[in-house]
């Protein structure tokens, strides 16, 4: 199918280019003209796993191809709405600008009997106000919501093999041409469920919700634990085998971030309370507090292992983005107490495999470093806040004798505290002993 992608940031890119892998013919859209640049020379703006593969083998195919001008989503039958919905500043609500301007430009290129589909993360009611404006300027268009699933370092495989589709829609036939899109995941056995906006708007959200609330509670029986001497990984692994609750997303740790979950939650939080019902989801806003206390809490930690101060020390900060296998720093803990650090007065060297270009962009007031060895070198505490695999695979036999004194702060929980501890360390996790 002729399909355009309009806004190509970490979800869009993604979108446009796993389509044109599938076999449609596809155009990317943005207003950001260095990024329509990179990509259009088969150079991903942003680091993702697999994007590389898929990108070059689609636009050296020719199916894929990528502009700043709306006007170039023309001939497409689909149009996927793709572009950010950030937190507003000063407020917990969703940014809907990107949305409404995308919109707003497309409208006069929608060709006879159009679909277009949003997959942007909105507040419930937001389909049903764009498929208002649809039906006043273009009737022969349809709308639909496709929400997005996809995890930043998995996204290429999650976009190809889909856990579930979900589509709000309000016909058969726009089922039906999502349905041609996604012919391959569906004959692969992928889920699919048809439902209405409202619901398509809050699936997406409420699968958020679920898990930031499933994070904050094991981050909150970390602070029992930390209050009782308990281990809360030991716990998470006796809880887990319990099939209904499930030991995945049970990670004590610095908490989440990202350019999702913080935000959804609240845009959640938000929407609940204009729709009058706040009191609903009231627990979020627990949820969110719960998971800022756990920056606080490495922070307090670093100032303890430094003997009530960190003012003047050196302290190496190993990962700078919110996960591992990104580069993306949107609400990164790791960021936040890298920054926190510096704001007390210690010498922050932050390292990171992938984030460092973003990080500088946010914090040129931090000092940055490629290598994890001379980031070490000399420190007065390790603080691991990004669980790459090459910190958790550190020797700390081997590190021990880079650093000027041996303490680390394990802010995901990654390292082994006995063989840390063997090799002359003083480990300190979060909610264990
Ligand atoms: P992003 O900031 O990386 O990308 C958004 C892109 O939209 C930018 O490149 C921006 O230049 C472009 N844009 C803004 N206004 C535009 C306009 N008028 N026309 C064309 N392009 C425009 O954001 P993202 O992480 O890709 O997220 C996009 C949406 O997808 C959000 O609603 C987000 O919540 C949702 N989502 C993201 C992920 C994820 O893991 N990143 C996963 C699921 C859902």
């Amino acid at each position: 199918m002729k399909i355009s992608v309009i806004g190509c940031g970490y979800l869009g890119a993604v979108h446009a280019s796993a389509m044109a892998e599938l076999g449609h013919e596809v155009i990317g859209i943005d207003v950001d003209e260095r990024k329509i640049g990179e990509l259009a020379a088969a150079r991903p703006p942003f680091f993702e796993p697999g994007l590389p593969e898929i990108l070059t083998s689609a636009t050296a195919s020719g199916r894929l191809r990528f502009s700043t001008d709306m006007a170039d989503a023309a001939g497409a039958e689909v149009h996927f709405l793709a572009v950010g919905t950030p937190q507003t500043a000063g407020s917990h609500a969703a940014d809907l600008r990107f949305v409404d301007a995308a919109f707003e430009d497309l409208l006069p290129h929608l060709a006879e009997g159009a679909l277009v589909v949003g997959k942007s993360t909105v507040p419930v009611g937001t389909a049903t106000r764009l498929a208002e404006r649809l039906a006043e300027v273009a009737p022969h268009a349809t709308l639909a919501w496709n929400p997005e699933f996809l995890r930043e370092g998995f996204a290429v495989k999650d976009t190809i093999e889909p856990d579930r589709l979900v589509y709000g829609v309000a016909d058969d036939a726009a089922a039906a041409t999502l349905d041609e899109i996604y012919r391959a995941a569906l004959d692969a056995g992928t889920p699919r469920i048809v439902t209405d906006y409202a619901t398509a708007e809050l699936v997406k959200v409420a699968a958020n919700a679920f898990l930031a609330t499933k994070i904050s509670f094991i981050n909150a029986m970390a602070e029992i634990a930390e209050a009782t001497g308990a281990d809360v990984t030991q716990l998470a692994d006796a809880i887990g085998h319990d099939a209904r609750i499930g030991r995945r997303f049970l990670n004590a740790g610095v908490g989440f971030g990202g350019g999702c979950l913080p935000k959804d939650i609240r845009a959640f939080s938000a929407r609940a309370e204009e729709l009058g019902r706040g009191d609903a989801v009231a627990f979020l806003k627990e949820v969110d507090s719960i998971n800022l206390r756990r920056r606080q809490r490495v922070v307090d930690l670093a100032v303890e292992a430094l003997g009530g101060s960190v003012n003047e020390r050196r302290v190496a900060v190993l990962g700078v983005t919110f996960k591992p296998d990104s580069d993306d720093v949107r609400d990164s803990p790791a960021l936040d107490v890298a920054v926190q650090l510096k704001g007390l007065g210690a010498e922050v060297v932050a390292t990171d495999p992938e984030g460092l270009e973003n990080a500088r962009l946010r914090h040129p007031q931090l000092a940055y470093e490629a290598s994890t060895t001379e980031a070490l070198r000399d420190a007065d505490l390790v603080v691991l806040v990004t669980e790459w695999g090459e910190y958790r695979g550190l020797d700390p036999a081997d590190v021990r004798d880079l650093v000027a004194n041996p303490t680390v702060i394990d802010g995901r929980n990654v390292l082994d505290p006995a063989s840390w501890r063997a090799a002359g360390w003083t480990y300190r996790g979060l909610g264990r002993p």
